[in-house]
């Protein structure tokens, strides 16, 4: 297995995209320049590090054994290594195939579906539930797992539908977030709403410490 995907990072457990606990993958690269992303270290394509898909596997069933209830793949725009994700995602099928376990995959793009031509549709076959569209920071939403209101959470296989269906119009008074520190870098796992990046600014300097390198800004 020789197909490698640039990644900005991965983390277990991740519980603010998706249900349950899940391994998430951010894809590098971005192209789609969404004004107010949040991620702005994942836009460029020789970012972050390379990972070989049987790396990414392994991470894969070692969440499953401990316990995983899904994969959520994000980025960047994960459609942008269509190829080599695709792979990765057929091998990450092979695993949740040998497990007696429902194990769903989500799959964040940018696009929306009527801008896929038929490879990156393609990769999609194996996702059960897909979120499509740009961020659109003029457009804020309280609906659970998307950054936009725009942003459609599309159930793709019974799976998806049984397991998502009643998420789709969800909007919990609080969104689910998640702050993980990893060496130096804490970093925010999630679709925070308007105003939370800039709320925690002020949190953080009203007790001395002021964000001086952030994801947000360029
Ligand atoms: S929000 Fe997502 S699709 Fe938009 S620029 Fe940022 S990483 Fe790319």
């Amino acid at each position: 297995m020789s197909a490698r995907l640039r990644i900005s990072r991965t983390h277990y457990p991740v519980h603010a995209l998706g249900p349950g606990n899940r391994l998430t993958v951010w894809v590098q690269g971005c192209t789609l320049s969404c004004k107010g992303c949040m991620s702005l270290d994942t836009w460029p394509a020789d970012g972050g590090v390379e990972a070989s898909v049987t790396e990414l596997a392994a991470l894969w069933r070692s969440a499953v054994e401990q316990g995983a209830d899904g994969l959520t793949v994000s980025g960047g725009e994960p459609l942008q290594q269509a190829d080599d994700l695709a792979t990765f995602l057929t091998a990450a099928d092979e695993v949740r195939r040998e497990v007696a376990r429902e194990l769903d995959f989500l799959v964040y793009t940018g696009y929306d579906e009527d801008e896929l031509d038929e490879t990156r549709l393609a990769v999609l076959a194996l996702a059960d539930v897909v979120v499509f569209g740009r961020f659109e920071v003029a457009k804020p939403t309280k609906l659970v797992w998307r950054g936009s209101a725009n942003q459609r959470m599309v159930p793709r296989t019974e799976l998806g539908r049984r397991r998502y269906s009643g998420f789709i119009d969800h909007a919990p008074e609080k969104g689910p977030l998640q702050i993980e520190v990893r060496g130096n870098d804490p970093w925010i796992i999630g679709t925070p709403r308007k105003g939370t990046l800039r709320n925690l600014d002020r949190s953080l300097k009203s007790v001395g410490l002021r964000v001086t390198d952030t994801t947000w800004r360029p």
